[in-house]
């Protein structure tokens, strides 16, 4: 069995409340930080267990932190990111609706060690009951001298706000995020400056996703060098991990960082297989934003070696054979699963969520989504796909926010793993609704 660091204590009753959270060891490390190490000591400790952000950029938290501005007499804030959107990942909801102190202690310890003494979750709108539950845990906190003035005696005062957002997938994109709670429409910000020196009402902000901040609660536990040793490389501790698609068992998994694909798609502790004991076609293993891999490239890569769960192994051989860890949204696909219609249903998604700021993304975005369109209901040519492929490469990297990217990079990798399933389709297009793609047509 993996060990877990985050979803441990998930299985017992009554978690959920501060008094069963206290008596099972929760706000230890709170009170380790805030008595023991002081706010440097807290970053160095995050620093050496290589923490990497858990939104899906994987970006070092320790370093993050650290890249904070500090100057005299300016407020900094802490914004945990809930505004889980992307198609397939829906850990952070696990983790806030079952043991949202986890995220409470962990929201306390980060803003000690950054000096920030107001910290915002915001939460994405879809999530309408557990603001809540966040709320309700908060009070519990607060009630027990975690949140407030003087809290433990230290000096140190914090308050934690929940801000609901109102549905709109942009504004997980860190600075339309901070854009919709100054109360303005999501539009993201150009990058610099990064919000740690210009961030919430134009003040140093560091924005961390919920499961980043609930990782510090162990790493304060059990120490750095520990936590190192949940996973392999620079891919260190564990990851949760949000299994959907065409499995047995689809739900949110922890993984200690050192398993192997394989392992995580067939065995009964995860996914425990291919639905119906059919054959895996395809993964999606990071999340809609990230490129499909063909089962051949999935299990092996293109080296031969096998597939980890690690931010590096998911991405070797860069896009051209590798995809990315992400968001842990792990999207499994059998051999019954059309990839035109897949990839028609993200380019959908991705158009309507532009923000329409930029016109690469705006135009193309829409673009791809007919092109699409055209080839999946049998009206497409041979030369769409070549368009596709070069409206893409158009989009990709001339943007302001990476939602440009993220609807490129999954027709690129469509195309480039499965081009001849796109070929069918223009070839076959009285068939192309009605057929079940099986592997037989490759
Ligand atoms: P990014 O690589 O631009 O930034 C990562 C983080 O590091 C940001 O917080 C950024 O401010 C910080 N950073 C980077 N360089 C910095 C510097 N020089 N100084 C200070 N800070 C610096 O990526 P991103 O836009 O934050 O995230 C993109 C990822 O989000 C995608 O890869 C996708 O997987 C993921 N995503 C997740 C969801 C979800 O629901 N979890 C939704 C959409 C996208
Ligand atoms: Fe808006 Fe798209 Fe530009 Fe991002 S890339 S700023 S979503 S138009």
């Amino acid at each position: 069995m993996g060990r877990k660091l985050l979803l441990d204590k998930a299985h017992i009753e009554g978690i959920r409340y501060y008094d069963t959270y206290r008596s099972n060891g929760g706000y230890a490390a709170a009170e380790k930080a805030l008595k023991s190490m002081g706010p440097d000591a807290v970053v160095e400790e995050v620093k050496k267990s290589g923490l990497r952000g858990r939104g899906g950029a994987g970006f070092p938290t320790g370093l993050k932190w650290s890249f904070i501005a500090k100057p005299e007499g300016v407020p900094r804030y802490l914004v945990c990111n809930a505004d889980e959107s992307e198609p397939g990942t829906f850990k952070d909801r696990y983790l806030m609706e079952f043991i949202p102190h986890l995220l409470i202690e962990g929201l306390l310890i980060s803003s000690f060690a950054l000096g920030a003494n107001s910290a915002y979750i915001y939460i994405r709108g879809e999530y309408a009951w557990i603001p809540d539950i966040l709320e309700q845990a908060i009070a519990e906190a607060k009630n027990k001298g975690w949140l407030g003035k003087n809290i433990l005696g230290t000096g140190f005062d914090l308050e934690i706000y929940v801000q609901r957002g109102a549905g709109a997938y942009i504004c997980g994109e860190e600075t339309a995020l901070l854009e919709s709670l100054e109360g303005k429409r999501g539009n993201p910000r150009i990058k610099p400056p990064f919000p740690a020196v210009k961030g919430l009402w134009g003040c140093p902000t560091v924005v961390n996703n919920v499961e980043t901040i609930a990782a510090v609660v162990p790493i304060i536990n059990i120490g750095g060098d520990e936590y190192i040793k949940f996973g392999i490389g620079k891919s260190t501790g564990t990851k949760l991990i949000s299994a959907c698609g065409n499995i047995n068992k689809p739900g949110v998994y922890e993984i200690e960082m050192n398993i192997s694909v394989e392992e995580f798609i067939y065995s009964d502790e995860y996914c425990g297989g291919i639905k119906g004991g059919k054959r895996l076609k395809a993964c999606i293993p990071g999340g809609s934003s990230v490129p499909v891999l063909p089962a051949n490239l999935l299990l092996k890569t293109a080296k031969g070696e096998t597939r980890m769960m690690t931010y590096e192994s998911l991405n070797d051989g860069g896009f051209a054979t590798g995809s990315m860890l992400g968001s842990g949204g792990f999207i499994v696909m059998d051999e019954d699963q059309c990839i035109v219609r897949n990839t028609l249903t993200f380019a959908r998604f991705y158009h309507h969520e532009s923000c329409g700021q930029c016109s690469p993304c705006r135009e193309g975005t829409g673009w791809m989504k007919k092109v699409l369109h055209n080839i999946e209901y049998g009206k497409g040519k041979m030369s769409d796909i070549d368009l596709l492929w070069d409206i893409q490469r158009k989009i990709e990297g001339n943007t302001i926010c990476p939602l440009g990217d993220a609807a490129a990079w999954p027709v690129a990798a469509a195309i480039r793993h499965f081009r001849d399933e796109f070929e069918w389709h223009v070839k076959h297009p009285d068939e192309a609704l009605t057929r079940n793609f099986g592997l037989a047509h490759y």
